[in-house]
C-alpha cells in the first residue's frame, strides 16, 4: 500500500511542477502507461513470490510424506513377512492338531473298546449297549463314574487323554488369535498407507498447480517486458505534440459501417472478462485499406505485444491520437515519422494480435485518454 501510495505521489510531484498534466499528449499517455506497467510488474514480482514459498512448503509437506510412505512401506513388508511366518507356522501347527486329534480319537475308540470289553460285558451286560451309544469322553466317562465301574489306572489314562484334549483346544485358540492379530496390523498399515497416498497426490497437485502458475506469472512477466521496451522506445520517438493540425476527423474505413463493438465496457470475446474497450471495432474483410483519420505524423507503425498487433499510431498535435490495431502482417504502408494527410491510405484490415477475425481497432486519444470515437468521427 505505501508503495503505491508513493508511486502515485511521485507521478504527481514530476508532472506538478512542468506544468504537463493540462497539456498531456501521447508521450504523458505512454508514460503513465510504462508508470502503470512497472506497478503491474511489482505486484507480479510479489505474487511470484509468494507462490514460490507455497511451491517450497508443498514440496516439503510431499517429501515428509514420501518419507513416511516408505516407512510405512517397509513397516508394511515386516507385517507380510510376518504373516507369511504365522501361517507358515499356522500350517506346522495344524498338522500337528491333525496329528494329535487322530491320536486321541484313536486312543478314545480303543479305551471305549476296552471298556465295553473288560468291564461291561463280563459284569454289567444290560449296560453294554448304552455305554456304547456315549457321543464323547466326558459323557463315557460321566456314566462309568455314576455306575462306579472306573479303576484307578483307567481313570489316570483317562485324564490324560482329557488333557490332550484341552491342550489342542488351547492352541488352536492360541492360533486364530495369532492371526487375527497379524490380519488387523496388516489391515491398519494398509489404511494408512492408502490416507498418505491420498495426501501424496494431493500435495502433488497443489505443487503442480504452483508450477502452472509459476509458469503463467514467467510468461506475463515476459510480456509486460517487452511492452515496456515497446513503451520506452515509444516515448523516445515521441516529440512535443504542438497545436493540432488534424482537421476535420473522417471514417478510417470508407465503405465499412458494420460496428461488430462499440467503446466503452464490454464482455471481451477471447478473455471471457469484463474489460473497457478503448475504441470501436469495424467490421471489414481482410486486407481492406485503411485511411488515415486525419492529418498528422506517424509516430508507431509496428508490432505492439499488449493484444493488438501490428498498430499505426498517428499524432495530430494538441494532445491528439488515432490508433490503428490489428493490422494483417505485410499491412503496415506506412513508417515512423512519416507525414499522412486525412485520407491517406496506411494499413490494411487483418486479425493479428488479439483478435478473432479481420476488424479496424480505432482509437482516439486526447490527452492521453481514450474517448469514444463515434464523437469524432461517423460510419460513411
Ligand atoms: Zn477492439
Amino acid at each position: 500500500m505505501m508503495k503505491k501510495i508513493l508511486a502515485f505521489a511521485m507521478v504527481f510531484c514530476l508532472l506538478a511542477p512542468m506544468g504537463m498534466i493540462a497539456q498531456a499528449g501521447p508521450l504523458e499517455d505512454a508514460k503513465a502507461q510504462q508508470k502503470k506497467l512497472q506497478n503491474e510488474k511489482k505486484a507480479l514480482e510479489q505474487e511470484k513470490k509468494k507462490v514460490s514459498q507455497n511451491l517450497l512448503n508443498n514440496k516439503q509437506v510431499r517429501d515428509s510424506i514420501i518419507a513416511e510412505l516408505e516407512a510405512k512401506g517397509y513397516e508394511k513388508e515386516k507385517i507380510e513377512e510376518k504373516i507369511k511366518e504365522i501361517e507358515d507356522a499356522i500350517r506346522t501347527l495344524d498338522q500337528a492338531i491333525q496329528e494329535r486329534q487322530e491320536e486321541y480319537d484313536r486312543q478314545l475308540r480303543l479305551f471305549q473298546q476296552r471298556l465295553v470289553v473288560l468291564y461291561v460285558r463280563s459284569r454289567i451286560g444290560a449296560d453294554a449297549s448304552e455305554l456304547a451309544q456315549s457321543e464323547d469322553m466326558d459323557e463315557l466317562f460321566r456314566r462309568l463314574h455314576t455306575m462306579q465301574l472306573i479303576s484307578k489306572a483307567d481313570q489316570d489314562l483317562m485324564d490324560s487323554i482329557m488333557r490332550k484334549k484341552q491342550e489342542l483346544d488351547e492352541l488352536k485358540a492360541l492360533r486364530e488369535q495369532e492371526e487375527q492379530n497379524a490380519r488387523d496390523q496388516l489391515e491398519q498399515s494398509l489404511k494408512e498407507l492408502q490416507e498418505l497416498e491420498v495426501s501424496r497426490s494431493k500435495a502433488e497437485e497443489r505443487i503442480q498447480a504452483d508450477e502452472e502458475t509459476l509458469k503463467k506469472i514467467a510468461r506475463q512477466e515476459d510480456q509486460l517486458e517487452k511492452e515496456d521496451k515497446e513503451l520506452g522506445e515509444l516515448i523516445r520517438k515521441l516529440s512535443s505534440s504542438g497545436k493540432y493540425i488534424g482537421g476535420t476527423m473522417q471514417w478510417p474505413l470508407p465503405g465499412y459501417t458494420h460496428i461488430s463493438s462499440y467503446f466503452g465496457n464490454r464482455l471481451h470475446p477471447i478473455l471471457k472478462v469484463y474489460r473497457f474497450h478503448s475504441g470501436i471495432d469495424i467490421s471489414a474483410p481482410q486486407g481492406t485499406y485503411i485511411h488515415a483519420a486525419a492529418s498528422g505524423k506517424v509516430i508507431w507503425s509496428g508490432w505492439r505485444s499488449g493484444g493488438g498487433g501490428n498498430t499505426v499510431i498517428i499524432d495530430h498535435g494538441g494532445g491528439i491520437a488515432t490508433l490503428y490495431l490489428h493490422i494483417m502482417n505485410g499491412g503496415l504502408l506506412v513508417k515512423e515519422g512519416q507525414v499522412v494527410a486525412a485520407g491517406d491510405v496506411i494499413a490494411k484490415v487483418g486479425s493479428t494480435g488479439l483478435s478473432t477475425g479481420p476488424h479496424l481497432h480505432f482509437t482516439v486519444k486526447v490527452n492521453g485518454e481514450s474517448v469514444d470515437p463515434l464523437k469524432y468521427v461517423s460510419p460513411k
